[in-house]
């Protein structure tokens, strides 16, 4: 009998997991509450621990393809412009670790995720919200705003303001992290030559810090800039337009090389961050036939790179475990997943919110920061 499971959310996290599921042994139906699959304009940044996983999908070409492939990583300071640091990207850390460190637009990574998931027999539905599910020992009985249908699984990857999780844990909305990102997506053909790059830079300041590198094969170029600041009221919605004015008072103390690139970006948007302390145990992320994964599991500070590469791992991880698994035994597999995985996501977590910490310090501390980057590489 096919394990039947339901995944609710078409994100990054979501499409992955439906590629993940196993193909002979069960259906997989997915449900997206937007009436179609888009991605916020922005970038992201892949390390090799995901692209490892999308080259076992036999997704690494159709990914690479609309990727770019950055030589290094610099860290420069936001004040200076001195370089602290570089580390090799490219073929070093393709050879080092077999898998290599890409740099795309979301829309890019989650139309080759949709493709893909289309080909397999994943069931696909949009404009269909999970508003609830009802478990028993034998199944999760999912509501959608159109039909109820029983399932041995759902999956919630319904992001960071999760119904699924609501339901599951009950325990409360993310944090505000007093946090802003500002993010722009250019052509690297509008900014003058010396402007242009196909590196990552991550410029470390005080109470700031901003990241570029490129996307779409190095033709456009992703910029973020991170600032304190209060979220904006209508917070859920998360995009608003940024003011550039606004941006440039938390600005002050930067070095002109940085200030031109930022004024040389015309159209901003700004994101409130939110996140969720690191995962405590793995009943966190799997009761009974209902897991979390990725931003509905363990919302992270973006300062690591690692919240889509988390949901991808988790993702994995989920296939493996429901490889042979019946829907009678589904409960227990999905306790092997949160067993197999919550421990790897609080680290992620930590990490993420002590590298924030790191890049944001002030005063001498920031000196002193920068001094032992330095000698450290
Ligand atoms: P989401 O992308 O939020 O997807 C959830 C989906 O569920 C959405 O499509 C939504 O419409 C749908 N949905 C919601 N509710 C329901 C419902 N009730 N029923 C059905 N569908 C529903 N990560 C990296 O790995 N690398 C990076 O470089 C990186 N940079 C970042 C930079 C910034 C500024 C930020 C804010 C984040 C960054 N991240 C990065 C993190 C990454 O964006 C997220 O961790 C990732 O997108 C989470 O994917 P997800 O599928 O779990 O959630």
């Amino acid at each position: 009998m096919k394990l039947k499971i339901a995944i609710a959310g078409g994100g990054i996290g979501g499409l992955a997991a439906a590629l993940a599921m196993p193909r002979d042994s069960s259906e997989v139906t997915l449900f997206e509450r937007a009436p179609a699959f888009t991605e916020i304009g922005a970038g992201i940044q892949l390390g090799p621990n995901v692209t490892r996983i999308l080259k076992s999908w036999g997704l690494l070409d159709a990914v690479s393809q609309v990727a770019a492939t950055p030589e290094s990583l610099q860290v420069r300071s936001a004040t200076t412009a001195g370089v602290l640091g570089e580390l090799r990207l490219g073929q070093a850390i393709a050879a080092r670790y077999g898998a290599p460190y890409l740099t795309l637009h979301r829309a890019d990574l989650q139309g080759v995720l949709l493709e893909a998931a289309k080909q397999t027999a994943t069931t696909v539905h949009s404009s269909r919200a999970v508003q609830r599910f009802q478990q028993t020992s034998d199944f999760v009985s999912v509501q959608t705003n159109a039909t109820t249908h029983d399932f041995a699984v759902l999956i919630g990857a319904d992001g960071l303001w999760s119904n699924t999780r609501q339901q599951l844990l009950n325990d409360g909305p993310p944090r505000r992290t007093g946090h802003l990102a500002y993010r722009a997506l250019i052509k690297q053909t509008d900014l003058p030559m010396q402007m242009r790059r196909q590196n990552v830079t991550a410029w470390l300041g005080s109470n700031m810090h901003a990241v570029q590198y490129p996307v779409r094969g190095g033709e456009w170029l992703n910029i973020v800039v991170f600032i304190h600041g209060d979220a904006p009221d209508d917070f859920q919605n998360w995009d608003h337009t940024g003011n550039a004015a606004d941006l440039s008072q938390h600005l002050a103390g930067c070095c002109t090389a940085l200030r031109d690139m930022l004024q040389a970006v015309t159209d901003w948007r700004l994101w409130a961050l939110f996140d969720r302390p690191p995962m405590q145990s793995a009943n966190q992320l799997a009761q009974g036939r209902v897991a979390l994964l990725g931003d509905a599991a363990h919302p992270m500070r973006p300062y690591l790179a690692q919240g889509a590469g988390m949901a991808i791992e988790d993702a994995a991880e989920l296939g493996l475990v429901l490889n042979h698994a019946t829907p009678q035994n589904a409960p227990t597999a999905l306790q092997h997943y949160a067993a197999n995985r919550w421990q790897r996501n609080a680290k992620v977590q930590a990490r993420a919110l002590r590298n924030g910490e790191i890049f944001h310090v002030t005063g001498p501390v920031r000196w002193s920061r920068d001094v032992a980057m330095k000698l450290m590489g």
